[in-house]
């Protein structure tokens, strides 16, 4: 029998860019006995996994579940009982979607120690790596990061879509490509101005990353002819305008 209770780490990988990891997330995944990670996740930090490391994939693409929820809080657990040390490594920060919250839930609910080893995140970097800075004194007091499509079981709407269209800050949207149509509509009724500059980014901080610009009445259709795909991220705002003068950052 093994005496030693496992520990569950969530960790954020940052962004894209491997060396966006925190230095508290690279030691975590160096001693790790199993690395569970998403789709997300730069392949190269799966090269520091100490030897004889479990590393299981459980991608999530667009949506399309590859392994259901369920099944990997079972895993985590499962592996957490056998006294592991086991890393669940999610792309950006793991409490910004991608159900980090709901996993440390299950975790904490079945008697095992849980922690969280914050990331950098998708929502602020890949458009602060293209000159986009979220806020800015004479552009933007607020910004508010948004799914772009809500959970599939919710019957309705959740989102106050006009409060999101005149609170005068940035709009950051994740998992936003497949519903872009109906969201841009929905800002548009919601009184958002039609020139409002945006921004879609796609594989930020990744050598493949595309940018597109455009006002948001043209947006859609930029996005359509250049075939923007996910994982992409949306910044809608006066703050896009910056990049003109900023350019890329990195
Ligand atoms: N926890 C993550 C977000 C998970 S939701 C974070 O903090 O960054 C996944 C969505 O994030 C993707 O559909 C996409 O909209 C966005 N995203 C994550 N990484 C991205 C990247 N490198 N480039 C563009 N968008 C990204």
């Amino acid at each position: 029998m093994n005496a030693r209770k496992g520990e569950v780490f969530l960790v954020g990988a940052g962004p894209g860019d491997p060396d966006l990891i925190t230095i508290k997330g690279r030691a975590i995944l160096e001693k790790a006995d199993v690395i569970v990670h998403d789709f997300l996740v730069p392949k190269e930090l799966l090269s520091l996994a100490k030897e004889g490391a479990e590393i299981i994939d459980v991608s999530k693409r667009g949506g399309e579940h590859l392994m259901e929820q369920k099944a990997i809080n079972e895993i985590l657990l499962e592996r957490a009982m056998e006294g592991k040390i086991v890393v669940r490594l999610k792309g950006g920060d793991p409490f910004l979607f991608g159900r980090g919250g709901e996993e440390a839930e299950f975790l904490k609910k079945n008697g095992i120690d849980v922690h969280v080893i914050p990331g950098v995140t998708s929502a602020i970097a890949v458009p602060a790596l293209v000159g986009i800075p979220v806020t800015h004194r004479d552009y933007s007091s607020a910004f508010t990061v948004i799914t772009g499509h809500e959970s599939a079981d919710k019957e309705k709407e959740v989102l106050n879509w006009n409060a999101l269209s005149s609170i005068g800050g940035t709009i950051v949207i994740l998992m936003g490509v497949s519903a872009m149509e109906r969201n841009v509509k929905r800002l548009l009724a919601g009184g958002l101005d039609p020139e409002t500059p945006v921004a879609v980014i796609e594989k930020g901080a990744t050598p493949e990353e595309r940018i597109v610009t455009g006002p948001l009445s043209k947006i859609l259709e930029i996005c359509r002819k250049e075939s923007i795909k996910p994982p992409a991220l949306i910044v809608i705002g006066r703050v896009v305008s910056l990049r003109e003068t900023l350019g890329d950052l990195r």
